[in-house]
């Protein structure tokens, strides 16, 4: 990755809340991230899993609104888990499909505003971002952005 942006990617979010609603998708969370959120939210795991999630295959993914809304998008076109949201969240729109080529970048703009305004983010910090190693902590670090207290 990365040769088609060695200056790195502009990005920042404007809050718009497009990227939690629209098409009908999936929202992965991984055993580790429901725990998370579970705990968050002061439900047991099965309460959380029962009311927020349903399984597609053996993955999990959370529901959505009759409206396609993710079940987490509150009315103000906020996320009600921002500080645990699931990785895929944290990450969008670093996306490898997304950052694949120069086109795909583009066409992702067409629904995300963020996208070529604001932070620049390094080729280095692209990449790092689609890295499943990269711990969550950094994540938050390389997305130029803060969990709230
Ligand atoms: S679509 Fe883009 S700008 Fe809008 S909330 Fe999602 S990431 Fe932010
Ligand atoms: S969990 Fe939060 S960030 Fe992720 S889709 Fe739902 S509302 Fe959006």
């Amino acid at each position: 990755m990365g040769s088609w942006y060695p200056d790195g990617l502009r990005f920042t979010c404007t809050m718009c809340g497009n990227c939690c609603t629209g098409q009908p998708g999936h929202i992965w969370v991984s055993p580790e991230e429901e725990q998370e959120i579970a705990r968050h939210l002061s439900l047991s795991l099965e309460k959380f899993r029962k009311r927020y999630t349903r399984l597609v295959g053996d993955m999990s993914s959370l529901l959505e609104k009759p409206n396609l809304d993710c079940i987490f998008l509150t009315d103000d076109r906020r996320c009600a888990i921002h500080s645990v949201k699931p990785r895929q969240c944290l990450t969008f729109p670093f996306w490898g499909r997304y950052t694949e080529s120069k086109e795909k970048w583009e066409q992702a703009s067409i629904g995300c505003p963020g996208i070529g305004t604001g932070e620049l983010h390094t080729a280095d910090e692209v990449d790092a971002l689609a890295d499943p190693e990269t711990s969550r902590e950094r994540l938050w670090d390389l997305m130029k952005k803060k969990p709230p207290e």
